[in-house]
């Protein structure tokens, strides 16, 4: 399917100077499928120069031409849908279907972002003298630094690669190691489509060498990235220390506030997907589960069955709904998350329990009443484990889901307009989803607030944080 993953530096596909390698995994069967080349600085240096050529021609490209780019590129994604969707299931592990929805949604983003490239408009502002025109003109931040993770290896590169070379800035893209194969195949048809060479250039290697190297170089005028909370953190850190713009897409805990009110049979079948989607490392997605008194037996008991008719397998059997785990470190992290969640006094409803002997799988797992002071609480399990537990009226509801650092999605299911106001009013998080799943469409913002990050990955605001803003003011001159 493929063995050997290579850089792309202006416009070329290419090994690493130093002809070093990284093995990837198949994380269903723990084999080696392949192999990524592993950059050293003297490619980083060929990468950002490129980079720099690539600006300086892409920025004067004009946004039509760009859009017309884009466009084409996201019509060679659908056409080849079906190879790269076996590339992605195959080194990240989730079922086909989803790994074909991700193609097919990186596509739509690429059709969003070659129409706001047509939008980037400035403004006029009224003068105080006659004659003076007050121009505010949007310009291309310059090249950018993107890194990007295993979860979405495509949509979430093509969310940066689109908002980006929409504004137009040139890229130097560093997707994850564990999954380079899928995002190859993004720049493979950003390059099909007419990109020119330097535009964007696709590096891998050691993240934190590459990052330390790349985040300062004084060619590189933004950083985005997309990953966990303590590296966004050193990374904006560095970033900041060199004075560059950031867009950070770290971690969250989702709350999922389930009311007396509520539809019990739509929350359940809705947050479940959303829960078990990619086998639950999804930033966004649905964590602690905060079911009112109430309704809380029937929605577990609907949750639970919904969680129950999930087939745990390898992604490429048509029957799989649930995959590996994407790496071994998911594995551990979860089985020492439940472990000690249950010392502590929770109870396992459903999974809990590893029982594969091969692959990193974990099953869907339900934790009832884990306490405050259980790490998997606090700490953004990534993982398919749903925790429920009761509350008595809002004010307690939200006293919970704001208790964490983190503030990325929440959602909340209620027939009261009264409840849904005061949870949108009073729910600190970057995005909320009331009694349907709405989140992570291109057209609407998409981001966090507090530990969960910076800046916006969707709507206008994403291609906003690409543009600097020049501010121009002319007057006449004096007639002779
Ligand atoms: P991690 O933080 O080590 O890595 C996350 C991503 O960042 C990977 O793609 C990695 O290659 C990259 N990375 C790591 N260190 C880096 C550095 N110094 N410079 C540049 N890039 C670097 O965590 P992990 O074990 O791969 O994933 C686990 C955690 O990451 C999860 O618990 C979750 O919080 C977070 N995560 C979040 C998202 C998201 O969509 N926000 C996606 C993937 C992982």
């Amino acid at each position: 399917m493929y063995s050997r993953v290579q850089l792309f530096i202006d416009g070329e596909w290419c090994d690493s100077i130093s002809g070093k390698f990284i093995p990837v995994l198949d994380p269903a069967t723990e084999e080696a499928i392949g192999e990524v080349a592993c950059v050293n600085t003297a490619d980083l240096d060929r990468a950002i120069a490129a980079a720099v050529k690539g600006f300086r021609l892409w920025r004067k490209t004009s946004p039509l031409d760009r859009s017309a780019i884009l466009r084409e590129a996201a019509a060679l994604l659908r056409r080849r849908v079906e190879a790269i969707a076996g590339v992605m299931t195959k080194e990240q592990g989730k079922p086909i279907a989803e790994s074909r929805t991700e193609i097919f949604a990186s596509a739509d983003m690429l059709e969003w972002f070659a129409e706001e490239s047509r939008r980037t408009y400035g403004r006029v502002i009224p003068a105080r003298s006659e004659g003076v025109l007050n121009l505010v003109l949007k310009e291309p931040v310059g090249p950018v630094a993107a890194f990007t993770p295993w979860n979405f290896p495509v949509s979430q590169a093509a969310r940066k690669l689109g908002a980006a070379l929409a504004a137009g800035c040139s890229v130097v893209i560093k997707p994850a190691e564990e999954t380079p194969g899928s995002p190859a195949e993004l720049v493979r048809a950003l390059a099909d489509a007419g990109l020119p060479a330097g535009v964007v250039n696709l590096v891998y290697g050691n993240p934190a060498e590459i990052s330390g190297y790349v985040i300062p170089h004084p060619a590189i005028r933004k950083v985005s990235f997309t990953g966990s909370t303590p590296v966004g953190k050193a990374l904006a850190s560095l970033a900041g220390q060199h004075m560059k713009r950031i867009t950070m897409e770290l971690g969250g805990h989702a709350p999922a506030i389930i009311c007396d009110d509520a539809d019990l049979q739509t929350a359940a079948t809705v947050l479940a997907a959303g829960k078990y989607r990619n086998a639950g490392q999804v930033c966004i997605a649905p964590t602690r589960f905060l079911v009112q008194d109430g309704a809380y037996d029937s929605f577990v008991e609907e949750f639970l069955a919904r969680t129950r008719q999930l087939k745990v397998g390898n992604g490429a059997e048509a029957e799989t709904t649930i995959g590996p785990l994407a790496n071994q470190r998911r594995q551990a992290a979860l089985e020492s998350l439940v472990d000690d969640a249950v010392q502590r006094g929770a109870s396992i409803l459903a999974g809990g329990r590893r029982q594969h002997n091969k692959g990193y799988f974990f099953p869907p797992t339900v934790l009832a009443d884990a306490p405050h002071d259980s790490r998997i609480m606090n700490e953004e399990p990534f993982g398919p484990v749903a925790l429920v537990s009761r509350f008595k009226d809002i004010d307690e509801a939200l006293a919970e889901a704001n208790r964490l650092p983190y503030g990325l999605a929440a959602y909340a299911y209620t027939r009261s307009i009264r409840t849904s106001t005061a949870l949108a009013e009073g729910i600190e998080s970057g995005m909320l989803s009331v009694n349907h799943y709405g989140l992570a469409i291109p057209e609407t913002p998409f981001g966090g607030v507090k530990d969960s990050g910076f800046g916006s990955e969707g709507g206008s605001e994403a291609v906003d944080a690409y543009l600097a803003t020049k501010f121009v003011t002319q007057g006449s001159p004096a007639v002779a």
